[in-house]
């Protein structure tokens, strides 16, 4: 499932792309809003609100997408476009085509009601109003939760998956399985993860190691079975949340407490 800083990076190509022109075409491929044209509207901005996607127009209508797990949106120049079953949303004006493949939601509603959709979601880690201590208020509300399920909760933050979950534990050092109350500062831990997202949003890939070099580039994701870079423990993975929801979690035994 692509991550906060994947979907911030998505919205700014849209935004560069659609902004200030106006639709010549637009095809929903999406039962309910199979007959919605927003031909002639204006888009006014595309923005990303945790890990979901908002593209507005000048006539107060929002196209709301969500990644999911196999979802991406492409952007090339209009024409020469080649259809896909997997298309789900095509927007384009005179220049730029934008097509939405495989997204977990498509939908259009009014940008009046768009807290309908968002209002849930806790700080939005790469959001113009970001902040630590109500994230760390909202995690604080389970204490009994695993750290690591409650950093996944979009509700308490927004923009994290397991990639930048199992990083910034690591580096604070706290084993996924630890319950939120006995977890120190979790105000440094949110803000943690927002540098990470942050450090990592005008780019390719996920570096939390300070090393872009293929398979460097992190301390414990995805190094199941291999030695850890601090202290050569080896690392350790696990399935863990609720049945249906199991989210994978990597770490060191020994770093890790
Ligand atoms: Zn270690």
């Amino acid at each position: 499932m692509p991550e906060g800083d994947v979907v911030w990076n998505t919205a700014q190509r849209l935004h560069a792309a659609l902004a200030g022109q106006v639709l010549t075409r637009s095809d929903f491929r999406v039962p309910r809003y199979a007959t919605v044209s927003l031909v002639g509207q204006t888009v006014t901005e595309a923005v990303s609100r945790g890990k979901h996607l908002l593209i507005r127009t000048d006539r107060g209508l929002t196209v709301h997408t969500h990644l999911k797990m196999e979802g991406a949106w492409r952007i090339q120049p209009a024409g020469g476009f080649r259809d896909s079953h997997r298309l789900r949303v095509l927007l384009a004006n005179a220049e730029w085509l934008a097509a939405g493949y495989q997204l977990g939601i498509t939908e259009v509603l009014k940008t009046s009601r768009e807290e309908q959709v968002i209002g849930h979601l806790g700080p939005d880690l790469l959001g113009p109003d970001w902040d630590a201590t109500a994230a760390a208020a909202r995690l604080d509300r389970q204490p009994g939760r695993s750290i690591g399920e409650a950093l996944l909760d979009q509700r308490n933050l927004a923009g994290l998956g397991t990639v930048y979950m199992a990083e910034t534990l690591f580096l604070r050092g706290v084993d996924p399985a630890r319950v939120v109350g006995s977890v120190e500062d979790l105000p440094a831990l949110a803000e943690l993860g927002h540098r990470l997202l942050d450090a990592n949003k005008e780019r390719l890939g996920h570096v939390t190691t300070g090393d872009s070099r293929p398979g460097r580039e992190n301390w414990v994701y995805g190094r199941a079975g291999r030695p850890c870079r601090r202290c050569g423990t080896l690392i350790r993975r696990a399935e863990a949340g609720p049945p249906g929801q199991e989210r994978l979690r990597f770490w060191c035994p020994n770093c890790q407490r």
